[in-house]
């Protein structure tokens, strides 16, 4: 059987299931397979093409001389082996998804339907602008709901997710110290349970780090970032609701204390879906916020599609926002291109073109089909699902933070695994065999094998109860003593425990050819 380096089986081999294993290594009926470009099939071709009449070549030396190097499937063959991979993964489309501070949320039909319709779809983003005006038009409405749902006068659409919107915020402060003669500044200060992409962003931008370190209670420790805010600062980073699944009660303040120095307020609004229609970050002193349209505003999120990470900005920060904008004249839309004339202090263009336009549509879509109430609705919706979570798991888990309620997620500690030889890990494993996706794990790092759930506010009362009720029987096995029940796990999937680490220090991103797998026929070239 083989192993991954922690001695957990990697393959369904063996005594699988109460000693049951398939010949071939199929579950169900799910085939084992090899990728596409080991069934050999090199010599078949799917299509049939009539030899052509001239087999002379304008190409001279340029001409292949060898196979192009396709798998040869017929159309069914193909079209099985993708549909087949589609199933060995996860899909909100399948079931519950309660990876927290990601905010899966279902992707309502309406705007696939919507993103689709061709007067989107079929656009070239180098079409003139004359002819593109609906484009312009659902782009600069995206905007306005935007600025209008965050209390912020300007937005940068192009962005293309929430890391990248960061990116955007950062150097949008850098230029805008830079222009004030504050370019020396070199510190950016982000707490410790801030995501991973948030210090990885200032360092990418050329800025220092320092951690602001948080109260018992799960929060930012206003007395340490008072001691820490220099006028060397050129930014702070606070996500809010932070990733405890916490609201910043002293949100306000550390903007104020944050102003005071001459540095900026970045805020992470990633865990927008929380407040959304609620509490705009403007009147909270944020100076700059992304926002991602594939977890608030509910487009395909991950492998289900592009993201995009629109930045919301202050007025003293807009005038150094990333080209290009839409603007409205007497003409109708047009485009803000160049770094000159209204854009003469933007600090440049972050992509080549304007953004993710099928995002804008679904967003937009999203947007108008809940209308302000509906979307005030979500947020309530969100956060009262989480809570429920947490009140019923509380029992049987231990809270993180137990006092009050949480936010849009629930965020559990492993103090009630102790003794139990179970670990965060083996139970989201466990997990998978009970037919529900993990939620995150050992994240935020300030929290002890943490397990974060952020059921999102698309998810029924049925179905939380059928969530509750496979993790409380978990939860019950793992104080009964089963632990290498625990162990084992997952029995049912695919693949088991795969070789993280291998996985991160070796990863091996692309298929090259055994040289027995491809025997090429070199063509004749004449
Ligand atoms: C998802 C997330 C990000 C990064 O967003 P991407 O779109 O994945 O780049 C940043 N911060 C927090 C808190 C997040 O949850």
């Amino acid at each position: 059987m083989s192993m991954n380096s922690v001695g957990r089986p990697t393959r369904a081999e063996g005594d699988a299931v109460a000693g049951f294993a398939s010949l071939t290594g199929a579950r169900g009926l799910l085939q084992d397979e090899a990728l596409i470009f080991e069934r050999n099939g090199w010599g078949k071709t799917g299509v049939d093409l009539e030899t052509p009449s001239r087999s002379s070549s304008d190409l001279g030396d340029l001409v292949r001389s060898a196979p192009i190097g396709l798998p040869g499937l017929s159309e069914p063959e193909a079209m099985r082996h993708y549909v087949r991979l589609s199933q060995k993964n996860h899909a909100i489309d399948l079931a519950l998804y309660p990876l927290g501070s990601c905010t899966m949320k279902h992707n309502p039909r309406l705007n696939e339907k919507v993103a689709r319709l061709p007067g989107f779809a079929d656009l070239h983003p180098m079409a003139p602008v004359s002819t593109v005006q609906g484009a312009l038009a659902l782009m600069d409405r995206l905007a306005h709901w935007l600025k209008t749902l965050t209390g912020m006068p300007a937005v940068a659409l192009s962005p293309k997710a929430g890391a990248h919107g960061e990116l955007c915020g950062l150097l949008t402060i850098k230029a805008a110290h830079e222009a004030k003669g504050q370019g020396h500044r070199r510190l950016v200060l982000v707490p410790t349970s801030a995501h991973g992409t948030n210090p990885a962003t200032a360092a990418f931008v050329g800025y220092n780090v320092a951690e602001i370190a948080q109260t018992e209670d799960g929060r930012v420790d206003l007395a340490d970032l008072e001691a820490k805010l220099t006028d060397d600062v050129a930014a702070i980073m606070v996500t809010n609701p932070n990733t405890c699944g916490l609201f910043e009660r002293d949100i306000i303040e550390i903007a104020r204390l944050t102003h005071a120095v001459g540095a900026y307020f970045y805020c992470d609004g990633a865990n927008f879906n929380a407040i959304v229609g609620r509490v705009r970050p403007g009147d909270l002193g944020v100076d700059a916020m992304h926002i991602n349209l594939h977890k608030t505003f509910s487009t395909p999120h991950g492998g289900g599609g592009p993201g995009a990470g629109p930045v919301v900005l202050s007025e003293a920060l807009a005038p150094y926002a990333p080209t290009p904008w839409v603007v409205s004249g007497e003409d109708g839309f047009r485009l803000v291109e160049e770094t000159e004339a209204e854009a003469a202090d933007s600090f440049g263009r972050m992509v080549a073109f304007h953004g993710q336009m099928g995002m804008f549509t679904r967003a937009y879509a999203y947007m108008a089909s809940h209308g302000s109430d509906g979307l005030r609705q979500v947020a309530e919706d969100a956060v009262l699902n989480a809570n429920y979570i947490k009140a019923r798991l509380s029992g049987a888990m231990t809270a993180a933070f137990p006092d009050g309620p949480c936010m849009h997620e629930a965020l559990f500690d492993d103090r009630w695994l102790e003794g139990t030889g179970v670990t965060t890990l083996d139970f989201a494993k466990a997990m998978i065999d009970e037919g529900f996706h993990p939620m995150t794990m050992y994240f935020p790092l300030v929290v002890h094998g943490a397990m974060l759930i952020e059921p999102t506010e698309t998810e029924s009362r049925q179905e939380l109860d059928r969530f509750c009720d496979a993790l409380l029987a978990l939860a019950q096995a793992a104080k009964a003593g089963d632990a290498d029940r625990f162990k084992g796990a997952p029995y049912l999937a695919p693949l088991r425990r795969l070789d993280e680490t291998l996985a991160a220090r070796k990863p091996r991103l692309a298929w090259r050819p055994e040289p027995t797998t491809v025997a090429p026929a070199p063509i004749a070239a004449e």
